[in-house]
């Protein structure tokens, strides 16, 4: 990977510009490399406030973009961006999977799960990837002791995978995955062949009402509730019907991070549920990639932490 210059010291950034409210501008010049996201859609991101929030905290000559891009273009933007002044990536939305063999090299997490978030160059300047969603997923969840209780994942994307390794991480001892689409249901459980206290559903499935009423913990991987909608059944995953027999009991974590609280949040709140949205997960997961680019560098959660509500 190319050097990521250190401007000055930490903490301490001298070109930058103050607008009227009282966000800091950081003088870009020609020397100034960048760290993109690429996804569709990538507008409802806040990974460009926490991260270069912590690149002036660290003094890099750096900035972070988001760059939407559509499936058929993945492959060519990703080929270009290797070619310019790109100093990293992170992935999100839809890509998370295909992305995986446009890397080069991968780390043993993203091999396992087949789902990538964040890309370096190595120094071949090829894209070696990495995942970084199972620790920022486990992060809210840590200091809950949840050994042995049952938890279900809802859809079966790339960040349903990180999300079914962060609950086999805290000895989770069963896992229902329900999903819409049986093709990367079946995908998804190839991934965990070995663990047998994983078990996969579709979401038409007459049992799912049990299992809802009996979860310690449901976890929301879709992206519904990220659009808003008049209609308040597509702003639930599976419509609001389904998740009648909610007990309060259940803890309700959201990925969904922007807006929030979602409509299933609200929901389970006025049931009695104690629910997590996505904010935490996201800044543990950008500290961990911020780790990767920078091989090692470290910013407490409270700098992206407090640039995210000085901006919302
Ligand atoms: P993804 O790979 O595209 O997977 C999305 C999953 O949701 C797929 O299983 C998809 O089903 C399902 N889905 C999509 N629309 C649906 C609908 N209308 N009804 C039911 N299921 C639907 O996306 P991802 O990368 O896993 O991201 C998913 C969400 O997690 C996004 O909102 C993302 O922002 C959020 N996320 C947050 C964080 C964080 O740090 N807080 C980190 C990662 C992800 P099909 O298989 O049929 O397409």
């Amino acid at each position: 990977m190319g050097v990521i210059i250190v401007t000055q010291e930490r903490g301490v950034v001298p070109e930058q510009i103050t607008n009227s409210f009282g966000f800091f501008f950081k003088m870009i010049t020609s020397k100034t490399s960048f760290i993109a996201l690429i996804g569709n859609p990538v507008s409802h991101s806040l990974s460009p406030i926490i991260q270069n929030a912590a690149f002036r905290y660290l003094g890099l000559d750096l900035i972070y973009i988001a760059i939407p891009c559509k499936n058929k273009d993945l492959e060519l933007v990703i080929n270009s961006l290797r070619k310019i002044n790109c100093k990293g990536l992170n992935i999100t939305i839809p890509h998370k999977q295909k992305i995986f063999d446009l890397c080069h090299e991968v780390s043993p997490i993203a091999n396992k799960l087949k789902a990538i978030n964040t890309l370096k160059l190595n120094s071949y300047g090829e894209w070696s990837g990495t995942n970084t969603d199972v620790e920022g997923f486990i992060y809210p969840l840590k200091s809950l002791n949840l050994n042995n209780k049952k938890a279900i994942v809802v859809g079966s994307g790339g960040a349903a995978r990180s999300v079914i390794q962060g609950l086999l991480n805290l000895n989770f001892s069963k896992i229902t995955v329900i999903a819409r689409n049986a093709n990367s249901l079946n995908e998804l459980m190839k991934n965990f062949g070995e663990e047998n206290q994983i078990h996969g559903l579709l979401s038409s499935d007459e049992k799912n009402f049990n299992l809802i009423e009996e979860a310690d913990l449901i976890v929301n991987t879709t992206p519904v509730g990220m659009i808003r909608d008049s209609n308040q059944d597509n702003l639930f995953p599976y419509g609001k019907t389904f998740w009648e027999p909610l007990n309060s009991k259940t803890i309700i974590y959201d990925l969904i991070y922007n807006p929030t609280p979602t409509a299933l949040l609200k929901f389970s709140s006025k049931k009695g549920c104690i629910t997590i949205d996505g904010t935490q997960m996201l800044i543990a997961q950008g500290l961990k990639s911020l780790s990767f680019w920078t091989d090692g560098l470290e910013v407490p959660f409270e700098i992206m932490h407090d640039a995210l509500k000085k901006y919302l």
